[in-house]
């Protein structure tokens, strides 16, 4: 059934901003649907983030001024992700959505034309990136490997363009975005700054990345980390023996002393590496979960960017044999 038109035959009239909350009924959302921008143009926009990664940009950039919300929650993988109803009630109600793109909200296409239709913007942030900053998407050949946020700097070059969109959509907040930006800029790049030095401290043969999915390849480029996974760079393909025989034999050539889970993809597979290396005689450690396509829970260092970033880095190096502070680059990681 299209949700849309349901509404138009049950209310009569085409849906505008009177209408949200008799959306929100009609629709019988499960979950309230946030306050809306009344008609005075000072009142704050409610812009609604696709991942929790872009939403804390939108947070981080707007410092307050615009209401920000995200979608797509802790431990859910955004690859698989399809919208319910009511979660298609608040993107149509948002006056904006921003989304990271290039495939990542891949099941979300057809609810995001229906968002442009309506005549909203939808920011795709990480689509902003320049071409030449990006990885190739094996699946996909007209897309690029999603996973930009795993980079602080290209992370960075995002949040730019959440910036120029925010400001469109608040002018007289220009300025204080742009303050915003700065000082989350500068995060990002002690962030990046604290990834390399950590990581640089694992030895040599152990610098190898093993995750359930290939959501790090941006991340290892950039540190000089190998990675290697059990599925691609998207959760939907089953993972396969072969690909688990050939990763088990590196972990036991490399004395790799760690693999890792992600709190978004069932850990199965990687279970399976781990006995698999067991069985010719190498030790290897779940290294811990990883935030890969999801952050940690609202209100925690871990559900923002920072932390969760901080999180990667510093349980990476530290299962690897390098060195970090058990509390993180903030002292703020949970013990
Ligand atoms: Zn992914």
């Amino acid at each position: 059934m299209n949700t849309r038109s349901y509404v138009r035959a049950s209310s009569g009239t085409p849906i505008g901003p009177a209408r949200r909350s008799l959306l929100a009924a009609a629709l019988g959302a499960a979950m309230p649907l946030p306050a809306l921008a009344q008609a005075t143009p000072r009142a704050p926009r409610n812009v609604l983030a696709t991942v929790a990664m872009v939403g804390d940009v939108v947070r981080e950039v707007s410092g307050g001024r615009i209401r920000a919300e995200t979608l797509i929650g802790e431990g859910v993988d955004p690859h698989l992700f399809r919208p319910t109803r009511s979660d298609i009630a608040r993107l149509l109600s948002a006056d904006a959505v921003f989304a990271n793109g290039h495939r990542l909200e891949g099941r979300m296409g057809d609810v995001l034309d229906r968002v442009r239709a309506a005549g909203k913007p939808v920011v795709l942030i990480g689509e902003s990136v320049p071409r030449d900053r990006l990885r190739a998407n094996p699946d996909y050949p007209d897309a690029a490997d999603p996973h930009l946020w795993m980079d602080p700097s290209l992370w960075s070059l995002a949040a730019v363009a959440a910036g120029e969109a925010l400001g469109r959509l608040a002018p007289d907040s220009r300025e204080a975005f742009a303050d915003n930006l700065a000082r989350f800029q500068a995060r990002l790049a002690r962030l990046d700054a604290y990834a390399k030095e950590a990581i640089a401290t694992i030895p040599a043969n152990a610098r190898v990345l093993v995750t359930a999915h290939d959501a790090f390849a941006y991340f290892g480029a950039r540190y000089g980390l190998e990675v290697e996974s059990i599925q691609g760079l998207s959760t939907e393909a089953e993972a396969n023996l072969a690909a688990i025989e050939g990763l088990v034999r590196k972990l036991v050539e490399r004395r790799v002393p760690a693999v890792f889970a992600e709190t978004s993809v069932p850990d199965r597979a990687v279970r399976a590496l781990i006995e698999g290396a067991g069985a010719r005689g190498q030790r290897v450690a779940l290294g811990g979960n990883l935030f890969s396509d999801a952050m940690g829970r609202p209100g925690t260092y871990e559900g923002t960017y920072e932390g969760m970033i901080d999180h990667n880095v510093t349980i990476i190096v530290r299962a690897l044999g390098g060195q970090a502070p058990a509390r993180g680059l903030n002292g703020r990681l949970a013990a």
